[in-house]
């Protein structure tokens, strides 16, 4: 179906058949042009009023901007075109039509808000800017697969529809499953667990979480992507490893392969992949240092989580990727391991990029005994997570492993605002469609 010439690799000389969508329509009186527009970038369409087919030179001046156009003709020079050539039709036909009025501008020269865009996302992502997240995006996970493939890992796809939640602290949602409720997954994490023991080793997972968050954040989602990995015989300092490779992997693919989209976010001088060798510090430590800034009110003490201007006050202070170690045992989940030297303290992570957490993890409890117990300190019936606490009879070596989420490293990797600007079709607390 789709044998026609994109705009940037129409050659002089050839004749081509280009399509695309009607950026711009340039009047001068005896001669137009028509911009078009496709995956590519632009092309102009030359109309010379009394040389060339009456009803033709109709057609393409008719046309509304935003119409689908398919113009064949010849390729020739033209130094004053935009890229140096254009084509000079034979003919021309409206493909798709667009109405006269757009809900929203996507040459991006009339501002729109947020709402008013995600509305319109077809529209809007026609703007160069917003386009070039999502190529950034799309090239960022291609370059965390290909990571992830070099370490080893076996991709998976776990349920999304489950009967229990993991992650305490936030909400779950609820589904109707025939005669019985479930619930949106808010985690891989025990399917992923699970996999250890199977004779995959290693995996990881991209795939969409679900959290009832019940404030709107500029930094929350209610349905989000997250990268997972998981890696039998390893300990928290593999996974931090694992994690600084993966990051860095998606930063790498990203300066080979978007070198014209960091252009357009006016990012490509900027643009640097994080240095290996992300600093680690202990929970203990970043307390001494946000408490040191003076930036939070009270004095912030063991066992305390912390807020985001806490979190913003020791990003500041590290000024680049680093990972918080050595959590209080009682602020982290039941599947992270204490550390053996001291139950206080666990074995789970944060990785943090200066404006937000992006990762957690840590090296699991693999220990049937201790994994039970852990369930009942956390208030949750183990007999309801038989079905994960079983499988670790049969035997289940140490691991460790950690979730990333994607939204919030493209976020970071952009410099976006806000979070919603990662993804196509965000879930919000007032956003379900579309
Ligand atoms: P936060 O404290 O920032 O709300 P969290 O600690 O509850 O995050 P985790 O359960 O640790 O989140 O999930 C691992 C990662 O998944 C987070 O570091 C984050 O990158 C991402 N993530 C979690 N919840 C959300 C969400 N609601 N929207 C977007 N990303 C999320
Ligand atoms: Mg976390």
């Amino acid at each position: 179906m789709d044998d026609r010439t994109l705009a940037t690799d129409a050659q002089p000389g050839e004749s081509a058949t280009i399509a695309g969508w009607l950026h711009e329509t340039r009047d001068l009186g005896g001669i137009a042009f028509l911009i078009l527009r496709d995956r590519s970038g632009k092309i102009q369409v030359k109309l010379e009023k009394d040389e060339m087919d009456d009803a033709m030179v109709e057609t393409g001046l008719d046309a509304h901007r935003e119409s689908v156009l398919q113009v064949s003709g010849a390729v020739e020079d033209e130094e004053r075109a935009p890229t140096g050539v254009e084509v000079v039709p034979e003919s021309i036909e409206v493909v798709a039509a667009a109405d006269p009025e757009l809900p929203l501008d996507p040459s991006g020269k009339v501002d729109a808000g947020l709402d008013t865009r995600l509305d319109n996302r077809t529209l809007d992502v026609r703007k160069p800017a917003v386009k070039a997240v999502f190529e950034i995006r799309s090239a960022a996970l291609a370059g965390v697969r290909a990571s992830f493939r070099d370490l080893d890992c076996t991709e998976i796809t776990t349920p999304k529809i489950v009967a229990t939640g993991t992650e305490g602290g936030t909400e779950l949602f609820p589904v109707s499953y025939f005669a019985q409720e479930a619930y949106m997954n808010q985690s891989p994490q025990l399917f992923k667990q699970l996999m250890i023991g199977s004779g995959l080793e290693r995996v990881f997972e991209i795939g969409p979480i679900f959290r009832a968050e019940e404030h709107n954040t500029p930094r929350h989602l209610n349905e989000a992507t997250s990268i997972d990995f998981e890696s039998a015989f390893a300990d928290a300092s593999d996974a931090m490893d694992a994690c600084e490779t993966i990051v860095r992997g998606a930063y790498e693919a990203v300066a080979e392969t978007c070198e014209a989209e960091l252009e357009t976010l006016g990012l490509a001088e900027d643009f640097t992949v994080p240095e290996a060798g992300f600093p680690r510090i202990t929970y203990e430590e970043a307390l001494d240092r946000i408490n040191a800034t003076g930036a939070v009110d009270e004095t912030l003490e063991w066992g305390d989580d912390l807020s985001t201007p806490a979190e913003e006050a020791l990003g500041e202070d590290v000024g680049e990727h680093y990972f918080i170690t050595d959590w209080p045992s009682e602020i982290k989940p039941f599947y992270i391991k204490d550390r053996d030297d001291d139950a206080t303290v666990s074995t789970g992570f944060d990785m943090m990029h200066p404006r937000l957490e992006l990762v957690s993890g840590g090296q699991r409890e693999h220990r049937f005994d201790h994994l039970v117990e852990g369930f009942e300190q956390q208030g949750l019936d183990p007999e309801a997570f038989d079905y994960y606490t079983q499988m670790f009879r049969y035997g289940m070596p140490p691991h460790a492993g950690w979730g990333l989420g994607a939204e919030r490293l493209v976020m970071t990797m952009l410099d976006l605002d806000n979070i919603r600007e990662a993804v196509l079709f965000p879930r919000d607390r007032q956003r379900l469609s579309p």
